[in-house]
């Protein structure tokens, strides 16, 4: 798959496309991947229409800081004890939605996303 021209996750914020939330907060919004990997899959995305962790500065450190800190309380709310976070970074890492966003994985996640 290639980087896609249009940005999905935003139309989700934006509820022009549905999603199964799990978690919002006034900066993040969670909800199960369409294509689970593993038993568990859940997006975690920022509300904010950047696209990649590249676009990380001092400025916005807490609102990447928020993605880390809802994928714990997704994980246990989720019941999940150990579990692994995921992020593409560009096309060129495997990312194909082009909207920051951190996988939450149950541990039986074996292969590459
Ligand atoms: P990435 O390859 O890191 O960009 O991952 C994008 C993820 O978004 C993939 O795991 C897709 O299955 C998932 N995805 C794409 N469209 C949707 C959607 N409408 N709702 C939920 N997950 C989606």
């Amino acid at each position: 798959m290639t980087f896609l021209d249009t940005d999905i996750f935003a139309k989700i914020v934006a509820g022009e496309i549905p999603c199964d939330k799990v978690f919002e907060t006034d900066t993040i919004l969670a909800f199960r991947d369409i294509a689970p990997k593993a038993q568990t899959h859940i997006v975690i995305i920022t509300k904010e229409n950047l696209v990649t962790a590249k676009e990380v500065t001092e400025s916005n450190l807490e609102l990447f800081g928020e993605l880390f800190l809802v994928a714990k309380q997704v994980a246990e709310q989720e019941g999940m004890e150990g579990y692994k976070l995921h992020m593409n970074v560009d096309e060129k890492g495997g990312q194909v939605v082009p909207h920051l966003h951190l996988h939450l994985l149950s541990a039986d996640f074996k292969t590459g996303l």
